[in-house]
């Protein structure tokens, strides 16, 4: 297939089989849109929950499906954990032709240094997540939540889901954003002038000076009642959003 010249970034889905309009959605856009891109990367939370590569929702198999034959297609597909499907592991990555990207991931996009991030890491004024998160993405407590079965996985993301619906109700809207001190350190130490991640739900484009230099911060949409994406190319980026 022909190759268009640009690159799409999507975050947020949180694909479920509750959710059938957002995956028809989704797999309309891996056809329509990504097919003949340069490459789709998939910024973190592709999936509501994902409890091991043994998912067993019938939207896991459909998706890896689907993306796969994008991949065969001739784009490839890059995925990075959100803080819903951390637990998406190699198994899943090789089923769907999917390549695992650490989070932060620093990339050459026509010729601009540019940041990959879920986001949540930028939410640094929300310190109880970022305690939780710290723990749960240790190494070997991953290793040993993927040997639990798989109803007891179930039960404990239904619960941490509960758990954080409860304490998002709680919290001021501020403190679920990024912390603006945070996206300038990670700016400057990391040495880009291009950031884009998703998780905060907040799609826009967002303009900083670091060190005189202009930067600019794309946040991409979530797939809930909107769905969108950031398309970059040698020209640049853009968002776009329309409704689900
Ligand atoms: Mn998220």
């Amino acid at each position: 297939m022909a190759k268009t010249g640009r690159t799409f970034f999507v975050a947020d889905l949180h694909l479920t089989d509750e959710r059938p309009v957002a995956t028809g959605r989704f797999f309309r856009f891996l056809i329509e849109d990504a097919q003949g891109a340069d490459a789709l990367y998939i910024l973190g939370d592709l999936f509501e929950t994902w409890v091991g590569d043994d998912h067993d929702e019938q939207v896991a198999h459909d998706t890896a499906r689907q993306i796969k034959a994008l991949v065969d297609s001739g784009t490839p597909v890059y995925f990075m954990h959100g803080n819903r499907d951390f637990m998406l592991a190699g198994r899943y990555a090789t089923l769907s032709g999917m390549t695992l990207l650490c989070d932060p991931t620093k990339i050459d996009l026509y010729g601009e240094s540019t940041l990959l991030m879920h986001g949540d890491t930028l939410c640094t004024d929300d310190s109880a997540y970022q305690r939780f998160r710290n723990k749960i993405r240790r190494p070997w407590v991953l290793a040993w939540l993927r040997r639990l079965p798989l109803s007891l996985r179930h039960r404990m993301a239904r619960q941490a889901r509960a758990g954080s619906e409860s304490a998002k109700a709680e919290k001021p809207a501020a403190i679920m954003d990024v912390n603006s001190h945070e996206v300038v350190r990670v700016l400057q130490a990391q040495q880009v002038s291009r950031l884009i991640h998703g998780h905060t739900h907040r799609p826009a484009q967002h303009q900083h000076v670091i060190d005189g230099r202009p930067c600019e911060r794309w946040v991409v949409p979530d797939w809930y009642a909107r769905c969108g994406y950031v398309v970059c190319d040698s020209a640049g980026c853009a968002l776009n959003v329309e409704d689900l």
